[in-house]
């Protein structure tokens, strides 16, 4: 059996429960992460506990952890569950407390969780490509902070599935945003075009991997906003995050992106990520 890690604790799946008040239940009045392992080793995984530090930071959580810390939390309950290669999902929220808006005064301590899942890389996505549609972005403005309230990304998501894709590729007006979760990337003439980091997108770790490809192999890496028509014009489509890696998109609302074939943009920034992995996992 998987243990959960909760505050402190390795706990067996049924003894793993948290209050009726706690507020990531009530509100959504949290954050989290999702990291990955391959080969028993933790991917990337100082950036990803940064920016969780600094999602706790954005919503006033103090969570007195420092990132080596959660470091070797996350190592340790990958130890004991034995995951090889899978991934490990982390929350904290602001705690248990009565039902008030505000936070609570004096504060409460957060509840930190975690627990792992074993599962093999998405090798037959990455290789043909997956479907996705395309939907107005409708989440709040922070989309930058990886907050538990998801319910925009939730409905986005379930809007793909009801048309049999794989990720919903969300627009404000005519400004392509991000997947439901995940980054997305328009290649147009060899260029690789992506949404600025800014409030309307998470900041992916896996946008930065494909950064530092692009910058290795000579690929224009524009961080600029484009529009749903030049996304549906684009050669090659891809969307990127810690479980789709990077993942090619062959069809858009119906229709083949490009040739409907996996681009060579594409079979590059996937080459050098099997790259990234064997360098930046620890
Ligand atoms: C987590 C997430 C991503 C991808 O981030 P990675 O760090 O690459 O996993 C993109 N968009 C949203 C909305 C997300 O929640």
């Amino acid at each position: 059996m998987t243990k959960v890690f909760i505050n402190g604790e390795f706990l067996e799946q049924e003894e793993a429960k948290v209050s009726y008040e706690d507020r990531g239940y009530v509100f959504g009045d949290g954050i989290y992460e999702y990291i990955r392992a391959y080969e028993g080793k933790l991917f990337t995984v100082k950036e990803h506990f940064e920016r969780f530090l600094r999602s706790a930071n954005e919503i006033g959580l103090d969570l007195n952890y420092t990132v080596d810390e959660l470091i070797e939390l996350v190592r340790k309950l990958l130890d004991v569950n034995g995951v090889k290669n899978g991934g490990i999902y982390i929350q904290a929220t602001r705690g248990a407390a009565p039902r008030e808006h505000s936070f609570p005064t004096p504060p409460v301590k957060p509840v930190l969780m975690a627990f792992t899942k074993s599962y093999d890389r998405p090798f037959e996505d990455l290789e043909k490509g997956i479907y996705a549609v395309t939907t107005e972005d409708i989440r709040w403005l922070r989309c930058d902070i990886k907050s538990l309230n998801l319910l925009g990304n939730v409905l986005a998501k379930e809007f793909a599935v009801k048309y049999n894709a794989s990720e919903a590729i969300q627009h404000r007006g005519e400004t392509v945003t991000e997947g439901a979760s995940s980054n997305v990337y328009a290649i147009k003439d060899g260029k690789v075009y992506t949404h600025p980091v800014n409030n309307f997108i998470l900041n992916g770790i896996t946008r930065k991997v494909i950064k530092w490809i692009s910058e290795d192999k000579n690929i224009p890496f524009i961080e600029e906003t484009f529009t749903v028509d030049f996304l549906k014009n684009a050669d090659e489509v891809i969307i990127s995050s810690t479980s789709a890696e990077v993942m090619p998109v062959v069809k858009i609302d119906g229709e083949d992106v490009g040739n409907g074939n996996v681009g060579d943009v594409t079979r590059q920034l996937q080459d050098g990520f099997n790259e990234y992995i064997k360098t930046h996992s620890l």
